[in-house]
């Protein structure tokens, strides 16, 4: 009884330690559906305080229709891709982030001489040109939460900003997620909706025909609600293989983001594009030492 008392104890203190050291486990939850499972893949988070940049003196470009176009600027070889899932209050759960939290991020962003660039303009860095502003930086939010629309859009108007929905085209409309109303509006203002599947399944789970619906017709289905091409996709729980991959560049996928972490490079695997998990509580050093540093 003792023994097995102790294994019980030591596989608990186990756990405990995994999670508080922010282990990259790829928890997969009982309703894989729901948000609490697409943390980062990444090994453990530090705190460390680097000094904050002074601002630097930036001229905001004005947004049109068409793209701003930025003069070459060769010495960028890296962007941070942000990426959120919902901006709510939900105590305990690391993925939804208070709007306050939020906001003192953006503001940061702001202050700090950032600009905003659109998903083309990103997959155009990625592929070796480099017209872009001083400070780019990408916004993505994972599954399409009604939060995104009514708590972070406001928000990021407010500074300027635009950002870039990875949808599940089947929760379009849905309870708690954006209808397509919401969808049309984020896209007249800059904003780029793009694929996380149908009904976010694990794609690793997939095979052959049973990934199709997932991927090519998810993508349909989306590019008819939104009236916009839809180019670009999020690995949901960031799981992905060579079939996946193969099958999203058949659907004409033209780029993909993984959770892996670190700064998106140029001339790296267009198909598996890093981003920066932003998570509940991470508190400012955390947010701007991942803003230092590629490879925090
Ligand atoms: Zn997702």
């Amino acid at each position: 009884m003792k023994s097995k008392f102790s294994l019980v104890y030591l596989l608990l203190l186990f756990f405990t330690l995994l999670v508080l050291s922010g282990c990259g486990i790829k928890s997969v939850t009982k309703d894989q559906n729901k948000i609490g499972s697409e943390k980062e893949q990444s090994s453990s988070i530090t705190q460390l305080s680097e000094p904050i940049e002074k601002k630097p003196i930036t001229t905001q470009p004005v947004r049109q229709e068409t793209q701003v176009i930025f003069p070459e600027n060769p010495k960028i070889t890296a962007i941070p891709v942000l990426y959120y899932h919902s901006i709510a209050v939900e105590k305990g759960n690391e993925l939804r982030i208070p709007p306050d939290q939020f906001e003192s991020q953006m503001n940061y962003l702001h202050s700090n001489g950032y600009s905003t660039i659109s998903m083309d303009q990103f997959y155009e860095f990625m592929n070796g040109t480099k017209r872009l502003p001083d400070k780019p930086i990408l916004i993505t939010f994972d599954d399409g939460y009604q939060d995104n629309y009514s708590n972070a859009y406001p928000i990021l108007k407010k500074y300027g900003f635009t950002a870039t929905v990875f949808m599940v085209s089947n929760f379009v409309n849905g309870s708690g997620f954006m209808n397509s109303t919401e969808l049309k509006e984020l896209i007249a203002n800059g904003w780029n909706i793009e694929g996380h599947t149908a009904n976010h399944l694990d794609l690793s789970t997939l095979t052959g025909a049973s990934m199709s619906p997932e991927i090519s017709e998810a993508k349909n289905k989306l590019e008819q609600i939104t009236g916009k091409e839809v180019k670009y996709f999020a690995y949901p729980y960031g799981k992905y293989n060579d079939e996946i991959i193969k099958s999203l560049k058949l659907a004409g996928y033209k780029m993909a983001f993984s959770t892996e972490r670190g700064w998106a490079k140029d001339g790296r695997n267009i198909m598996l594009v890093n981003r920066v998990y932003c998570y509940t509580d991470m508190g400012m050093n955390e947010f701007v030492r991942r803003l230092q540093n590629p490879s925090y």
